[in-house]
């Protein structure tokens, strides 16, 4: 199987508060992985740190075969072939839907407008937010801020989507729509890298379940082992909480 990204002996530490711990995993072309665990886990910071909006603090990060925490390595280069999607949506209140979607292939890409705004329907369309191209965010609910920050990250037809807790944020009458969304783009056979409390989600869409405990890897396997057959104690005892 093709390897998007392989993370090695990954370790982030805030000062002296070790909060990643040498954390081994990769995600594979097409392949749908999710990350639970409890609050304070280490999740986002992972997820941060895949993208670099956080420095790891050891490790390597493997994309296209090389060592992109490397010193001479374009960090640029590599982060906008990486989708993230934010708890909390993260749009620009000053664009429309349709500028939403459109800036980043502008001005990162270096798409023309015509071209960008073309892509941008076409994704906008995907996530049922092509009625709502002239709205501003505020007028929008939750569930379709997301929707449309989906579409914003698929405008610029990354290799991988990150998603960090998509729903926590929302209402619980919007969840599903998003969640909906969400299951179709796995079924389109895009590359996803979830974090996630919605753990029937995770059961039903994902190839691949990691769960986190303290900074470390504490299990990963399928749904089905995870979730039914799971090996660690702090594994069944997360999930009795949670389930
Ligand atoms: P999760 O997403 O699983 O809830 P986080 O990755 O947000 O967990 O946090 C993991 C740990 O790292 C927590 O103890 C949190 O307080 C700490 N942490 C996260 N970001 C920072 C930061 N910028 N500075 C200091 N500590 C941080
Ligand atoms: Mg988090």
């Amino acid at each position: 199987m093709e390897k998007v990204i392989e993370i090695q002996h990954l370790s982030k530490s805030f000062g002296t508060h070790e909060v990643l711990t040498d954390i081994d995993f990769s995600v594979n072309k097409g392949e749908v992985v999710s990350i639970i665990g409890s609050s304070g886990s280490g999740k986002s910071t992972l997820l941060r740190c895949v993208n670099l909006l956080e420095k790891p603090t050891g490790g390597q990060i493997i994309y296209n075969g090389e060592n992109i925490l490397d010193d001479h390595h374009d960090h640029n280069e590599y982060r906008i072939k990486l989708g993230m999607v934010f708890q909390q949506f993260n749009l620009f209140n000053n664009h429309d839907v349709l500028g939403n979607c459109v800036i980043g292939q502008t001005k990162v890409l270096k798409r023309t407008k015509a071209e960008a705004e073309k892509i941008a329907l076409k994704y906008l369309n995907v996530v049922g937010m092509d009625q709502y191209i002239h709205a501003k965010p505020r007028h929008l609910s939750g569930g379709q801020k997301q929707r449309v920050a989906i579409a914003r990250a698929l405008s610029m037809e990354p290799d991988v989507m990150l998603f960090d807790e998509p729903t926590s944020a929302l209402d619980p009458e919007m969840v599903g729509e998003v969640l909906t969304i969400m299951k179709e783009l796995a079924e389109s056979g895009l590359t996803m890298l979830i974090v996630t409390h919605e753990m029937e989600f995770a059961k039903d869409v994902s190839d691949r379940v990691v769960f986190m405990d303290q900074g470390i890897i504490a299990e990963e396997g399928t749904p089905e082992q995870i979730f039914n057959h799971p090996k660690e104690v702090r594994t069944r005892e997360f999930l009795r909480r949670t389930l």
